[in-house]
């Protein structure tokens, strides 16, 4: 396109030619970024971005104290799990701790899709079964086996013979009254077939924010009839909280909670270090000890020093500097300041939010779905332009994805709701 700057073409045409076409770039106008600080990403040029989209680094980019733990540690030793390491113990006691009692294990990993894929072993070993429910546009993780319970993903991937995908009651456009018994009786379907063909349930596994299907919040308890239902057939309920985790939601740690039930695993990732890959796997002892005492596990990077005081100094931050109660207060702001935009501007269909997770369906009256994904396309390259970051989600990619780091301050609320407003003019047919 005429408006890359031949700087960054050269280097795309580079990209392309020895990572392959795997490797997607985001925005029409891609950006380079050669430092990060807090709420900002700053490019070659010294162009501020604010970022209002990245939530692994959700204490902020290249947070300092993080940063000299990881040093510190760097600078120390870097050893695995197979030795005495008080600060590991620490750490895993200080994790578990922000669980319900029951969720009393811990096993670490170094990604989001480790953590899935460790899961499912666990329910598989546990049980004995073989089924998955997932909802129909999950995205659990890049490994063989949680790609294949990744709908998302579509026709790139296989998915599994023994994954069944199921509605939400939002995207149904079923009342949020419904919600609950709409969601039980399209897992207790499943649950049938699965236990008709042989298969079994082995677990139900759920971000329970539903970021990939268009972030589908609410009501909170709308997932509790579908779990009691997996659990009667002997499955697992397997939380999924490398989105909802680590507080996003601002009202609680862990995104499960919101709903108020606890589950059998959780699977945690992305924001856990800030920007370490590090990752893990919180369960019931009932479960975590029946595989421990079969398989064998052992992961090269998982649990490392460095990672473990990188992850140890996110959670004491998370804790100290009060970053849940600033999600929700951000997250009301926001929220506040988009039903205002929406009631005075075309263009904003329906905001849906926990803490600082925004889904926002874009479109006009009588627009097909082809035009509302291109409107919102339009929309988040606007932002781009104007120095912000964002993207969309949801089935038909029609939903703009808002997911803020933690410690964004009203005036970056502000700004984000201004640029917002100045794009939805701009992408109004
Ligand atoms: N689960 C969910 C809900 C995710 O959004 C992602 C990543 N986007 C993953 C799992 C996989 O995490 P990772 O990329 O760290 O493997």
């Amino acid at each position: 396109e005429a408006d890359i700057a031949p700087r960054d073409a050269a280097l795309i045409a580079r990209r392309d030619a020895v990572l392959g076409s795997s490797y997607r770039l985001q925005y029409r106008r891609p950006v380079h970024f050669v430092r990060g600080e807090g709420m900002w990403l700053y490019d070659p040029d010294g162009r501020a971005y604010l970022d209002f989209y990245n939530n692994v680094p959700s204490l902020g980019h290249c947070h300092p104290e993080v940063n000299a733990a990881m040093a510190a540690q760097a600078g120390r030793i870097s050893a695995n799990t197979r030795y005495l390491e008080p600060q590991l113990v620490d750490y895993a006691e200080r994790l578990v701790a922000t669980f319900p009692g029951e969720l009393d294990r811990v096993v670490f990993t170094c990604t989001g899709s480790e953590s899935n894929d460790l899961a499912l072993r666990i329910a598989r070993l546990v049980n004995g079964n073989e089924g998955v429910i997932v909802s129909s546009y999950a995205y659990h993780g890049t490994s063989a086996a949680v790609a294949m319970v990744s709908p998302n993903l579509g026709e790139a991937v296989q998915l599994s013979p023994s994954l069944r995908m199921v509605d939400l009651p939002g995207p149904a456009g079923v009342p949020e009254a419904q919600a609950a018994a709409f969601f039980e009786a399209q897992v207790r379907a499943a649950i049938k077939d699965l236990n008709r063909r042989g298969i079994g349930v082995a677990a139900l596994l759920i971000d329970s924010i539903f970021s990939s299907d268009g972030v589908w919040v609410d009501p909170p308890g709308f997932i509790a009839g579908a779990v009691a239902a997996v659990r009667e057939a002997g499955g697992l309920f397997i939380a999924d909280e490398v989105q909802p985790g680590f507080g996003r939601t601002g009202t609680h740690m862990w995104g499960f909670e919101r709903h108020g039930i606890a589950p059998d695993l959780a699977t945690l990732g992305k924001p856990m270090g800030n920007g370490f890959p590090i990752g893990a796997v919180v369960g019931r002892h009932a479960a975590m000890d029946r595989f421990g005492a079969t398989a064998r596990y052992s992961n090269t990077f998982a649990g490392n020093t460095v990672g473990i005081a990188t992850a140890d100094a996110v959670l004491t931050i998370l804790q100290r500097d009060r970053i849940l109660e600033n999600a929700l207060a951000m997250g009301a702001r926001l929220n506040a300041g988009l039903e205002q935009l929406a009631g005075r501007l075309a263009g904003i269909r329906a905001v849906r939010h926990a803490g600082l997770f925004f889904g926002i369906d874009i479109g006009l009256e009588g627009m097909a779905a082809a035009q509302r994904r291109a409107m919102a396309l339009t929309i988040v390259n606007a932002l781009r332009d104007d120095g912000v970051l964002i993207s969309t989600t949801g089935a038909n990619e029609d939903t703009l994805k808002v997911r803020p780091p933690l410690i964004c301050e009203a005036a970056h609320v502000d700004r984000f709701l201004q640029a917002l407003q100045d794009a939805l003019g701009a992408a109004a047919p």
